[in-house]
C-alpha cells in the first residue's frame, strides 16, 4: 500500500514538473499538511464545556518560506510551516472536542493579513490565536523563550491578558524556560499588530511564540512533529482551562425608548446593566464592575445579583454619549470591554451652553466632575468644529483636576495633533506627544436595548 502511494506520488511529481512546470514544492507540503492530525491520548470527552465554542486559528505566515530569509531557522526550519503544522493539530483536537474551528489558512498559502482579519470577523470567533515563532536577528545569541503578545495593554483587553496569562503558563510548562505577556506596542509602537489591532472588538485574541526557530537546540525539537503535537497540547490546555471559567456576556437597557437615530427625549431616564456569568449557576463579582460615562468613571447600584443601575449624576447632558463597561464572574473571568452608545437628544443652544457652564464648574473644586460630563457633552456635539481647540483644552483640564493622567494626557495629544495651530497647543511644552494609543479603546459594541419593566424595578429599590 505504501509502494503504490509513493509510486503516484513520483507520478504526479514527474508529471507536473515535465509538463505543467507547477511548484513541486508545494504539492510535497501538500502531502505532508494533510497528515498533521492528533496521535495522543486525551480523552476529548472529558472537556465538554468547550463544545459548541468558536475559535480562529491563525497560523502566521506561509507560501513565502524560501524567500522569507529571516524566518529560516539553523537546519532550514521555515517558521511558516512549523506554525502551520501545530496549528493544524490544534484544529484536529479542537475538532474532537466539539469547538467549530475556522482557519485563517490550511496550507501553504500566502494569505494578505487584511483577508485574514476579514475572516475572523466574519466567523464571529470567542477566542482568537494567531500562532507563530519567534526569530532573532543574530541567531548566534541563541536566545530561547515563550512570549504571549495582546494588543494594546491588559487594562483596553483585559480578557486577552487573562488567556495569554494562562496560555504563557503552559508554554513555559513545556519549554521549561520562562517567558512573558508583552502589549503587542512593543512591535509595532503606534498601532499594534494588525491581526489583533482589527479583531479587538471581536474578541479576546493573542499571539503565541512558543519559543525561537533561530536557537539551534529548539530548531531540532520544532522540525520533530511530537514536538509540534506537545505545542498543540499546550495551547489546548490553555483553551480548556480558559473556557471551564466561562465567557461573561452582557445587555445594556434604557427606560426610554429611543428613535431610528437612537436618541432618546427622557431627561432621567433609568440605564442599566445586565451581566450574565456565562456559566450556570455561577454568579457576577458585584464590586467588579467598572463603569464610565464618556470616559469619566461613574458609579452604580447593584439592583439584584446581576443587574446594575448606572448613576449618572443629577442628569443625563445632551449630545452623543457611549458607556463602557467591564466586570467579573466568580471564576475571577473578566468580561470584555462592552461599549454602548446612544444620543441624548439635542436643542438648540445646548453646545454653547454646556461649553460655558462646563468652563465655569471646573473652577469649584467639588463639581469638577460634573463640568467635565458637560464638557464633553458639548465637545461630541461638534467634534470637529474650527474652535473646539478650547474645549478640548478644558476636557485635558478637567481630566487632570479630577486625577485622571491617562485621559488628560490623550486630550492633550488631541489637541497638538488636530489643532497645531491653536494658542492652546503653544501653552504645552514643546514636543509633547502624549497617549495616543492605546486610550482610543472603544469596546465591543451592543446595542441599547429598551426596557420599560426597569421603572417597576425603580419603584420597588424606592419603598
Ligand atoms: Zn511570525
Amino acid at each position: 500500500m505504501k509502494y503504490y502511494k509513493i509510486f503516484l506520488l513520483i507520478i504526479l511529481i514527474s508529471f507536473c514538473t515535465l509538463s505543467l512546470n507547477c511548484d513541486v514544492q508545494y504539492i510535497i507540503k501538500l502531502f505532508k499538511f494533510n497528515s498533521y492530525k492528533y496521535s495522543g491520548d486525551i480523552n476529548f470527552t472529558k472537556y465538554g464545556w468547550l463544545k459548541g465554542k468558536k475559535i480562529f486559528l491563525d497560523p502566521g505566515h506561509g507560501g513565502q518560506g524560501e524567500n522569507d530569509r529571516f524566518r529560516i531557522g539553523p537546519d532550514g526550519i521555515t517558521e511558516e510551516e512549523v506554525n502551520l503544522r501545530v496549528a493544524l493539530i490544534l484544529a484536529d483536537m479542537l475538532g474532537k472536542a466539539g469547538v467549530v474551528v475556522s482557519m485563517s489558512r490550511e496550507k501553504d498559502d500566502d494569505i494578505p493579513l487584511p483577508d485574514r482579519v476579514d475572516k475572523a470577523n466574519k466567523f464571529t470567533p470567542d477566542l482568537i490565536i494567531s500562532l507563530h515563532h519567534n526569530g532573532s536577528i543574530r541567531p548566534s545569541d541563541n536566545v530561547n523563550y515563550p512570549l504571549v503578545f495582546i494588543w494594546g495593554n491588559k487594562k483596553v483587553g483585559p480578557m486577552s491578558y487573562s488567556f495569554a496569562e494562562i496560555l504563557l503558563d503552559e508554554f513555559q510548562r513545556i519549554m521549561g524556560e520562562k517567558g512573558l505577556v508583552l502589549s503587542d506596542f512593543s512591535i509595532f509602537k503606534e498601532t499594534g499588530t494588525m491581526i489583533l489591532r482589527e479583531t479587538r472588538y471581536t474578541c479576546p485574541g493573542v499571539i503565541g511564540e512558543p519559543g525561537f526557530f533561530s536557537d539551534i537546540k529548539h530548531a531540532k525539537r520544532l522540525n520533530d512533529v511530537q514536538y509540534n503535537q506537545e505545542e498543540a497540547e499546550a495551547y489546548f490546555y490553555a483553551i480548556a482551562r480558559f473556557f471551564e471559567r466561562g465567557i461573561p456576556k452582557a445587555e445594556v437597557w434604557i427606560s426610554s425608548p429611543a428613535d431610528h437615530y437612537n436618541s432618546i427625549s427622557e431627561k432621567n431616564p433609568i440605564i442599566a446593566i445586565k451581566a450574565d456569568s456565562g456559566i450556570e449557576g455561577v454568579g457576577v463579582i458585584k464590586d467588579s464592575l467598572s463603569v464610565t460615562l464618556d470616559d469619566v468613571q461613574v458609579k452604580y447600584k447593584a439592583v439584584t445579583d446581576n443587574l446594575f443601575f448606572i448613576d449618572y449624576g443629577t442628569v443625563l447632558c445632551p449630545g452623543v454619549h457611549s458607556i463602557r463597561f467591564s466586570f467579573k464572574n466568580q471564576r475571577n473571568q473578566s468580561s470584555m470591554i462592552y461599549c454602548a452608545g446612544f444620543t441624548a437628544e439635542i436643542k438648540k443652544g445646548d453646545h454653547e451652553r454646556l461649553a460655558v457652564d462646563g468652563a465655569k464648574l471646573l473652577q469649584n473644586k467639588l463639581k469638577q466632575k460634573e463640568g467635565l460630563k458637560m464638557l464633553l457633552s458639548a465637545f461630541s456635539m461638534g467634534p470637529t468644529d474650527p474652535d473646539a481647540d478650547s474645549l478640548i483644552w478644558n476636557i485635558a483640564r478637567g481630566f487632570d483636576l479630577i486625577g485622571d493622567k491617562v485621559n488628560s494626557e490623550y486630550y492633550y495629544a488631541k489637541l497638538v495633533n488636530f489643532y497645531p495651530q491653536s494658542k492652546y497647543a503653544k501653552k504645552l511644552e514643546p514636543g509633547f506627544k502624549g497617549y495616543r494609543f492605546p486610550v482610543e479603546y472603544n469596546g465591543k459594541p451592543i446595542k441599547i436595548q429598551y426596557e420599560p419593566s426597569l421603572k417597576d424595578e425603580s419603584k420597588k429599590q424606592k419603598k
